[in-house]
């Protein structure tokens, strides 16, 4: 079974179906796993990987309240809270990444949505960049409406990212205050517009394989060309603070499983990463995976990035 999805997958780019991922997930081992979803990825992305960074462009004081985030005004979590980042900031992350040789540099706000205000401002620093050059530019701003997507558009930003965060089932368990509706509404509009659109999620929080595999789908068929991949970090002061860690053979197996559902996307880790062992990173970067969120996270720590790079070189993935 394993070698004719694999087979489709590679050839015609045929997505294996949840029931069919889930089967394959009962009956072979990881090792077998990650080797065909190596394959896989090999055919359609190649030995380049996809890097990209981030900057947190407002933080804290969010509405929402997302059940594993820190940036929720609901939640006490002691995180930093500010509306809108200095120019200076900005343009000194942006600098930084572009010499790093990152693909993609995106600012990330806190928040349901950016404030009307707030959105010329945000517009004017990537126009700046923009005209700088170099990097493409991506937005993570929230659930923006056509008028605000356009904005961006025309400030130079051609990259939109949404998480899904995790299946439709599970999401309500998480969130009460939006929907993975809501979501998709706006990252269908910014496809409409031209973005390419960029949603995944977080494993982690409590959900199954299933839902593991139905949100790399539901990213798939939303168009996305790329699925990040959060592993939950639990965070003191959210209400699953306490939540089983996921274990690296699962993380592992599940990010296998999504290469599978999603063959031809980047999948790519983002935030939490740096709880793995050296060892389950370079097995899930030859097993699925085939990019990586490099420099600091929003709100937990990253990996360095010099380090990251010397073990992407030595995985084999040209830099
Ligand atoms: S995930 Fe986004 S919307 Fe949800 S609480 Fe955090 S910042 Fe707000």
């Amino acid at each position: 079974m394993i070698e004719r999805l694999k087979q489709q997958a590679i050839e015609i780019g045929t997505p294996a179906s949840i029931e069919e991922a889930l089967e394959l997930n009962e009956r072979y081992s990881t090792d077998e796993l990650r080797e065909a979803a190596d394959a896989i990825r090999q055919k359609w992305c190649g030995d380049a990987i996809h890097t990209c960074s981030i900057v947190n462009a407002r933080s804290g004081r969010c509405s929402e309240d997302c059940k594993w985030c820190a940036q929720s005004g609901r939640h006490n979590t002691g995180v930093k809270e500010y509306d809108y980042i200095s120019e200076e900031d900005m343009m000194m992350a942006f600098h930084t990444n572009r010499k790093r040789g990152v693909s993609c540099f995106s600012m990330v706000t806190s928040g349901r949505k950016v404030m009307p205000g707030h959105m010329v401002s945000f517009c004017r620093l990537f126009k700046k960049a923009s005209d700088e050059g170099g990097v493409k530019l991506c937005a993570s701003m929230g659930l923006l409406d056509r008028e605000q997507l356009q904005q961006l558009w025309d400030a130079g930003v051609r990259k939109y990212h949404c998480n899904l965060e995790t299946s439709r089932n599970y999401f309500p368990t998480l969130c009460s205050t939006h929907t993975i509706d809501d979501k998709l509404r706006t990252i269908a509009i910014a496809r409409e517009i031209g973005f390419k659109v960029c949603c995944g999620g977080i494993i982690g929080m409590g959900e199954m394989m299933q839902d593991r595999l139905e949100l790399a789908e539901m990213a798939r068929e939303a168009g996305a060309s790329s699925i990040p991949i959060n592993i939950l970090q639990p965070i003191k002061g959210t209400p699953i603070e306490n939540i089983e860690r996921i274990t690296e053979e699962e993380v592992t197996r599940s990010v296998a499983l999504m290469r599978f559902v999603a063959p031809k996307c980047t999948l790519h880790f983002a935030g939490g990463r740096a709880q793995l062992s050296r060892e389950a990173m370079e097995k899930i970067l030859r097993g699925g995976m085939n990019g990586a969120l490099v420099g600091d996270m929003l709100t937990t720590i990253g990996n360095k990035v010099d380090e990251d790079y010397a073990m992407f070189d030595e995985i084999g993935y040209t830099c």
